[in-house]
């Protein structure tokens, strides 16, 4: 038998890598931070590419970024999950005869049925509403967008993940140097949805430049809320003599030395979306998902006054507490559905009036994808100062 030693230690041959590994991870992985300022360069490298018209070979500049469309799901304790869509992805085994993946995607294949449940307890809960004109309006308007935020798949979402150069900065937010002379920085993976993508290109273009090759100033504003945190930031481009690569000719080979070192093999330590599944997998994960609804779908057939309850929930005997810690937090599990709101008591003249108890706006909180820098919820999130 191989010793354990050989079979699961790793040969470090590269110090960067190994320093990528031994954060967790997370170490290649941009992410947003409180109250901070980032300065990030995009780097790129040259292509020849044959112009079409003239069949005269010209110089493009191409950045290092692959892109995936991820479908995002929470589990029932709210945790955030996520997986590269599956659909056309065939993959075998190291036998090349047993099939892993057979280009099916199981999550694609739910969307339907996610709609069709939140298309049921839309008309649940319209149908025992007992509310009235624009409290009913209100209470409908944020019950079905939360219906929505809930519904157990959805389509995939286009992220590109793009390698960015990010400086180190003192806390003057000036560049540190190193002792070569130049500013310091680190490779990171930039996660970024297809709007976030959008508007960084739109700005860019204002200023008449182009996103190889430019950068980028990001300002954080000093709050904790995570989609706060990403959809209150700015991004400013820096005009290109102020640029670092600008003010340290030597700069930019040193980057490109590193970039030409870089590929994206290991981002899936980072960015879990990218570890795979394989077609079985995923379809247990999705049939575990609906296994009520699937159930009810068979049942209703033959009894149409089968009921779906998966998401109904007993009448609290106690107030819930919903109020308290880590509501909006990532991670905390999402309250299903809102309590029916009691209706008001008959004031019987001269006892005192019980409390009415105020069913607190239960913020229904979608799960936060850890590992979003500029996407999934963040990028849905209400103000965007750009
Ligand atoms: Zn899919």
């Amino acid at each position: 038998m191989a010793s354990f030693l050989k079979s699961a230690s790793k040969q470090v041959s590269d110090v960067r890598n190994f320093l990528r590994d031994s954060a967790g991870g997370n170490s290649i992985k941009y992410s947003a931070e409180k109250g901070a300022k980032h300065i990030i360069y995009i780097p790129y490298t040259s292509e020849a590419v044959v112009d079409e018209q003239t069949g005269a070979q010209i110089m493009t500049k191409k950045i290092c970024a692959i892109q995936g469309d991820v479908h995002e799901w929470s589990t029932q304790d709210g945790k955030f999950k996520a997986s590269v869509c599956l659909k056309d992805v065939i993959r075998m085994a190291d036998d090349g005869v047993t099939q892993i993946n057979d280009g099916s995607c199981p999550f694609c294949d739910r969307v339907s049925d996610a709609w069709d449940i939140y298309r049921y307890r839309k008309d649940l809960e319209e149908a025992t509403c007992k509310l009235t004109g624009e409290q009913r309006k209100n209470h409908l308007e944020k019950t079905f967008s939360a219906y929505a935020d809930e519904r157990k798949a959805k389509d995939a979402r286009a992220y590109m993940y793009i390698l960015v150069v990010k400086y180190r900065l003192n806390e003057q937010g000036k560049e540190v140097l190193g002792t070569d002379g130049l500013p310091e920085y680190e490779l990171k993976i930039m996660k970024l949805s297809a709007s976030r993508v959008e508007k960084i290109q739109q700005q860019i273009a204002n200023s008449g430049s182009e996103l190889p090759g430019s950068e980028l100033i990001f300002e954080y504003p000093n709050v904790d809320d995570r989609r706060l945190l990403v959809s209150q930031s700015t991004t400013a481009p820096v005009f290109p003599n102020n640029m670092m690569t600008a003010k340290y000719p030597a700069l930019i080979n040193k980057i490109n030395q590193d970039i030409a070192k870089f590929d994206f093999e290991g981002i899936e330590k980072s960015f879990p979306e990218w570890s795979g599944m394989s077609s079985a997998e995923a379809k247990t994960v999705t049939d575990n998902m609906f296994e009520q609804w699937d159930a009810y779908k068979k049942e209703v057939a033959t009894n149409p006054t089968a009921k779906y309850l998966e998401y109904v929930m007993e009448t609290p005997t106690a107030k819930p507490s919903l109020g308290g810690d880590g509501i909006g937090a990532p991670g905390i599990p999402v309250i299903p559905t809102v309590p029916t709101v009691p209706t008001v008591p008959t004031v019987d003249a001269g006892v005192a009036t019980p409390e009415i108890p105020v069913v607190p706006t239960v913020p229904v909180a979608p799960a936060v994808d850890p590992n979003s820098v500029f996407g999934g919820v963040g990028a849905a999130a209400p103000t965007v100062s750009v």
